[in-house]
């Protein structure tokens, strides 16, 4: 352990785990932050709706759409969506992020994409996204018959002049209008609310993803390239509408979905988001999905989790597969209270972690878990590395058989803790950073690194 590492003892007797044990999780009132309830609270029902209609009002925002006019097609709704940031608020840097498409796979032209995006400067530059994807896309039968089997044998056929704009009706009201119309409801009540925010937030409606998450890709790589830091990504695509094509109405929960395995810090920024959402907006569910995406479909925060970094999909509770990517995918479909507890989930999370310290590192210079037996060989030894601004830090641990954590203890502005008689091999332990009010980050846990393929050699080789 490094001289300048700062230790604290935590003589944990078996009374006190049982009580720590029996304090539930979400009841911490004292824990909310009064300018993100205010925060929370300007989410407009009436704001989304004009988004959406104004959104619908394009007819199609598909990636190979018109680029000429000024009220139809996906160049008219770029615009649309940049001035409608941009008038917000003079702190919103808002651009195009564009990049020169070749033609392949189902880009039948060479096309030029842009994801609009609208910067919100924090303190430090580490990045926090909310995001939904602006283009649409409509076949015949839609998803409804691709789901069921009968697709039509044309339905995915190649139009019959590539060069042609694809100017037929794809309105995309839910499929990706209402993630789209969250994401620009943040930029409003994010950039007006006069918090001085640690994060970076980024505000971003993204293209192409009905192509296979180009416009997201597209971004992603440039960040890689550029070394911009992105801490996390809230996506939301088809979050608007809470009556299931059968029938089954749900407008009280919301799915997250995130890669594993089960610690990866994409199933923390969930767990990150059940917790905090929950607190903030105790009357919506938030329901984590152990998965990257539901079977078959595909999102945004896949492209992101390809390239390394954090990011999870927010899904409605449940979804009617007749409108989507379907001509019928229109404003009727959707509901605006539902769509509105939905960005107040997101609002109390995005604003929660731009405002705490980054998520502590909890590994070695080699990359092993900072974690060990000592002193007695039988202890919970942790250590951690000094997260910026960061003034005290809280431990989580569970039995390492289920998803959620099951105890949590605040430690004071330490880089070490030791839980005596705590068998290392029996719980999973993770560590979360706080600032001066409180405000946490997502947990980074203990985990081993996956083992090597050992060979073993044998006589003759
Ligand atoms: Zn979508």
């Amino acid at each position: 352990m490094p001289a300048t590492t700062r230790t604290m003892t935590v003589m944990v007797s078996a009374g006190l785990l049982c009580l720590a044990g029996m304090r539930p999780l979400s009841a911490q009132q004292g824990d909310l932050d009064p300018r993100i309830t205010k925060l929370v609270a300007a989410v407009s029902e009436e704001r989304l709706g004009a988004i959406l209609k104004k959104l619908e009002s394009f007819d199609t925002r598909n990636s190979l759409s018109s680029t000429t006019s000024a009220t139809k097609g996906i160049g008219a709704a770029r615009q649309w969506i940049f001035d409608e940031m941009k008038s917000y608020s003079p702190k919103l840097q808002v651009s195009f992020d564009t990049y020169q498409v070749l033609k392949q796979g189902r880009i039948t032209r060479d096309v030029e994409m842009r994801n609009v995006m609208a910067i919100l400067p924090g303190r430090s530059p580490r990045r926090i996204y909310i995001s939904g994807h602006y283009d649409t896309v409509a076949r015949e039968g839609g998803q409804g018959a691709s789901n069921a089997g009968t697709a039509p044998a044309g339905a995915n056929a190649a139009p019959a002049d590539p060069n042609a704009p694809l100017d037929n009706l794809a309105p995309g009201v839910n499929d990706d209008g209402s993630g789209t119309a969250l994401a620009i409801e943040m930029a409003r009540v994010f950039s007006q609310s006069g918090i001085d925010f640690d994060a970076t937030l980024v505000f971003m409606a993204h293209v192409g993803e009905e192509q296979g998450l180009m416009g997201a890709w597209l971004h992603a790589k440039r960040a890689v390239d550029q070394k911009i830091p992105i801490e996390a990504v809230f996506n939301n695509d088809i979050v608007g509408n809470d009556r299931g094509g059968n029938g089954i109405v749900d407008g009280a929960t919301i799915r997250v979905y995130s890669e594993g395995p089960e610690d990866s810090p994409s199933r923390a920024l969930a767990r990150f988001v059940q917790r905090w959402g929950g607190r903030y907006v105790p009357s919506h569910k938030v329901r984590p999905m152990s998965r990257p995406d539901r079977f078959g479909r595909g999102g945004d925060h896949s492209a992101y989790n390809q390239l390394g970094f954090t990011a999870v999909g927010f899904r409605e509770s449940r979804e009617n597969f007749t409108k989507q990517h379907d001509v019928r995918d229109t404003y009727d479909g959707i509901s605006l209270p539902y769509l509105a507890q939905n960005a107040r989930v997101n609002a109390a999370s995005a604003a929660t972690l731009a405002l705490a310290p980054p998520p502590p590192a909890v590994t070695n210079p080699r990359g092993q878990p900072a974690i060990t037996r000592a002193p007695s060989g039988y202890d919970a030894n942790l250590t951690w590395v000094a997260s910026p601004g960061a003034t005290a830090y809280r431990i989580f641990w569970r039995e390492a058989w289920g998803p959620d954590w099951q105890h949590e203890m605040t430690v004071g502005n330490v880089t070490n803790v030791v839980l005596p008689n705590m068998q290392i091999d029996d719980f999973v332990f993770g560590v979360a950073a706080l600032d001066a009010n409180g405000h946490e980050s997502f947990v980074t846990a203990y985990v081993s690194p996956p083992r090597g393929d050992s060979a073993v050699k044998t006589k003759g080789q």
